[in-house]
């Protein structure tokens, strides 16, 4: 689905990403892992249009994407969440997922006063899928609450409903499990892999938690100074002498 080819992403003279090659494969959970600086986040950031590359080609199903702003790749339902996660913190949950659509393909205000009627019965579909969405994570009970009240993890269980309001088709996720407590990051996982065996999204995941990449993604890359290191089963990849030692060597 999304092959990218010997990426380089200079910063002045530093080589954050060094001629990475990868392949994510349709219907996959596919794990990126790496010691700190390996340039995961960095091709995270070329992949959905947020940093230009300094060489190299992104494709998606065979068409060139290298370089294509995030509302275009989000059109092509590529998505990306945040580490931290972007909520409107003074609005509810719900109205947070109604924002996505909107939002996200630049419509503006303007255009939506001139159409009022169309407008209804558009934000009445919205309810309808925000409520949907909510019902699938299993936070219907969080509708009504403001988004800047929730805890880390379920704002991270929001972010991943916001790629639910459009028709996604990849989506890379970027330490959704980081400071999430267990509980929680096994209502995530759950919803991760639901969404990949039920409604057929691939997943992309930058994680650190081992045991969160091995119950859930296959298979798993290793980045290691800007390149690819590793590519395999999360079992081969933690067993693989080259990756303890690119991690020993942080
Ligand atoms: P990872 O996500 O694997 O920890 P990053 O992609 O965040 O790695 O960073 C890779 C390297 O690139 C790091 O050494 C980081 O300091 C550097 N880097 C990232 N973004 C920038 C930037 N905007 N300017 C300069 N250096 C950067």
């Amino acid at each position: 689905m999304i092959v990218v080819e010997n990426l380089h992403k200079h910063f002045g003279g530093f080589h954050a990403v060094d001629g990475a090659s990868l392949e994510i494969k349709a219907g996959t959970i596919t794990g990126l892992i790496g010691p700190n600086g390996a340039g995961k986040t960095t091709l995270f950031n070329v992949i959905a249009g947020r940093l230009p590359p300094t060489s190299g080609r992104v494709l998606m199903n065979g068409e060139d994407i290298t370089g294509l702003p995030p509302h275009e790749l989000f059109h092509k339902g590529l998505l990306r969440t945040f580490q931290i996660a972007h909520e409107f913190s003074s609005m509810t949950v719900r109205e947070n997922l109604m924002m996505v659509p909107a939002d996200q393909t630049g419509e503006s205000i303007w255009s939506s006063w001139f159409h009022r009627g169309a407008i209804r019965e558009q934000e009445k579909a919205l309810l309808d899928k925000a409520d949907e969405v909510l019902d699938f994570l299993t936070i219907d009970h969080l509708r009504d609450e403001k988004a800047g009240n929730l805890s880390g993890g379920q704002k991270k269980l929001l972010e991943l409903g916001r790629t639910m309001m459009v028709d996604a088709r990849i989506v890379f996720l970027d330490e959704v499990g980081a400071g999430v407590n267990r509980t929680l990051l096994n209502t995530i996982g759950d919803a991760i892999v639901r969404l990949n065996k039920e409604r057929g999204y691939t997943f992309c995941m930058i994680e650190h938690d081992m045991d969160f990449i091995k119950r859930l993604c296959d298979p798993v890359i290793v980045m290691a100074e800007g390149k690819v290191l590793a590519e395999g089963s999360a079992d081969a990849i933690m067993a693989n002498e080259q990756v303890i030692e690119a991690y020993l060597g942080t």
